[in-house]
């Protein structure tokens, strides 16, 4: 084996390379592969045939590992996840790509190891070039003592099928990357909230969430409720689609601006970005309800249409992601109009606190833009002169279901509020116009106007309609007036 920099006349490295050297096909045991690793690829060289290099990129690396066989012989495996066109599939998705060589370095006799160390460089070299990828941001491997991931499982979420998810796909993943985890298998209604609340945090480097949108709502609150919620919430939390509402793992996948995945395509694509571990903010937004309940959301905030459809669609959960489209399709036919009053603090504001500001028993994250409900919003709020409403949709990231981009602009720690709202008066076709073009992400394009976006920090909305829904993060909360305000990554998520 070569050091960088060495002279190489037939099959030799690039100009950049750090390593090369000769290794035999782990399979056929033949000496064919001259190995050369550079900085962003490694290049596979058969060099019993004319055929031309292949090249890894170091980007759909997930890990390498070297070991020895059960013949004693030293290899280095390497796993990889690029994306591929596939057969039937709408567009490319991440692929599973095993290579194994075989250390075709001869052997000192009196040194048995020496193969097996070899192999440990190359490994070590491979996981710190494709490391070196990720260079401006944080991860999660440089930050963790190797402690593990508390992985919590919710068996009943989508159509029960996130066991299975997790034993086809992502224990092998996790193991690949040499990333210790424990299952943790929700068997209730907010036993995630309370494991969360009660766990020792000393002993996770992440939460990591393998179920629906629903279950990391619990574990953000169950976070926010410790009495160290200022450290809790800094642990860095991860998304693995299992459930039927998948929003915030489609939000991380559309963040690495690859084209569109779904079903198992997209848990793939997030298991690689969970075993990259790149931590990045992300905000959380503080919900205060009527009563007093105080909530923290990661993702969207409906009243009227959007939320609806999710809470009656939950009648149709064996069809699994299906059940959102059925339930709009009806949602349309019977379609309503909420009065209420809708009112925001414009992000172009540079306003820090308000004068009047919150006062609270609650230390929390203390939410300075906004005044108790009884009290009139500040001057600089704009009230919103419209009272009829077909929906108010405030979106904290870009998606607010796997197929739909309500909001494409929106980034992980963006600080913002992207507030949607529909007026009455809107016709059903225009819905659905609206809905299909929100598959892309383009419904602001349609020009339509009952469709109002703006972005904020704070919002208050009021409904004056005695009946109706209202959900946070898909999950359906006390029906009243209720105010929201922005904290610019107050968490941390494992994203792109
Ligand atoms: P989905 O996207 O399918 O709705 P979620 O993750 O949103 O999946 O989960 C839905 C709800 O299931 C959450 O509110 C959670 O509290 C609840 N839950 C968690 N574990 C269980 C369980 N074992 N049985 C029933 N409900 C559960
Ligand atoms: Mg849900």
């Amino acid at each position: 084996m070569d050091e960088p920099g060495a002279l190489h006349q037939r099959n030799g490295p690039a100009a950049g390379a750090r390593m090369h050297g000769q290794f035999t096909d782990a399979d056929t045991g033949r000496l064919t592969h001259a190995l050369t690793l550079s900085d962003s690829c490694l290049t596979v060289q058969n060099i019993s045939s004319s055929s031309p290099p292949e090249h890894l990129d170091l980007r759909d690396c997930l890990w390498s590992r070297a070991h020895r066989g059960e013949d004693q012989d030293a290899y280095l495996c390497v796993y990889l996840y690029p994306y591929r066109r596939r057969w039937m599939a709408w567009g490319p998705g991440r692929q599973r790509d095993e290579r194994r060589f075989r250390l075709a370095l001869r052997t000192d006799d009196n040194d048995e190891d020496a193969n097996l160390r070899e192999a440990e460089r190359w490994a070590r070299a491979i996981n710190s070039a494709q490391r070196a990828e990720h260079a401006h941001g944080v991860l999660l491997s440089e930050v963790r003592r190797p402690r593990g991931m508390m992985v919590l499982v919710n068996p009943q979420s989508g159509q029960g099928q996130a066991m299975a998810l997790y034993n086809r796909h992502i224990q092998r993943m996790l193991t690949e990357a040499d990333i210790p985890h424990t299952l943790f298998i929700t068997e209730r209604q907010n036993h995630a909230r309370d494991l969360v609340r009660s766990a020792d945090l000393t002993q996770w480097d992440a939460l990591v969430v393998l179920s629906g949108d629903g279950l990391l709502f619990e574990v953000v609150n169950g976070l926010m409720d410790r009495p160290d919620w200022e450290k809790a919430i800094q642990t860095p939390l991860g998304i693995l689609p299992g459930g039927s509402g998948n929003a915030l793992a489609a939000s991380v996948h559309h963040y690495t601006r690859a084209s569109p995945v779904w079903g198992e395509d997209l848990l793939t694509s997030c298991g690689f970005l969970l075993c990259k571990g790149l931590v990045s903010k992300l905000d959380l937004v503080s919900i205060r309800l009527a009563s007093g309940v105080r909530l923290f959301s990661f993702l969207s905030l409906a009243w009227g249409f959007v939320a609806d459809v999710d809470i009656e669609s939950e009648r149709f959960r064996p069809i699994g992601a299906l059940r959102f489209l059925l339930s709009t399709l009806l949602s349309l036919a019977s379609l309503r109009v909420y009065q209420g009053k809708l009112a925001f603090l414009p992000a172009e504001s540079e306003r820090e606190s308000s004068s009047a500001g919150w006062c609270s028993a609650d230390s929390r994250l203390p939410d300075r833009l906004l005044v108790p409900l009884e009290q009139p919003v500040p001057q600089d709020w704009t009230q919103v002169e419209e009272q009829e409403f077909v929906l108010v949709l405030a979106m904290f990231q870009a998606h607010l279901d796997e197929d739909l981009r309500a909001a494409p602009d929106a980034r992980v720690d963006d600080g913002l509020i992207h507030l949607f709202y529909v007026t009455g008066g809107v016709s059903r076709l225009m819905m659905l116009r609206l809905f299909r073009a929100m598959q892309s992400g383009k419904h602001l394009d349609l020009g339509c106007a009952h469709l109002v976006y703006r972005r904020a920090r704070a919002l208050r909305l009021e409904p004056l309609s005695t009946a109706g829904v209202m959900t946070v993060d898909g999950e359906r909360v006390e029906y009243g007036p209720l105010q929201a305000q922005v904290h610019r990554g107050a968490a941390r998520l494992i994203s792109a």
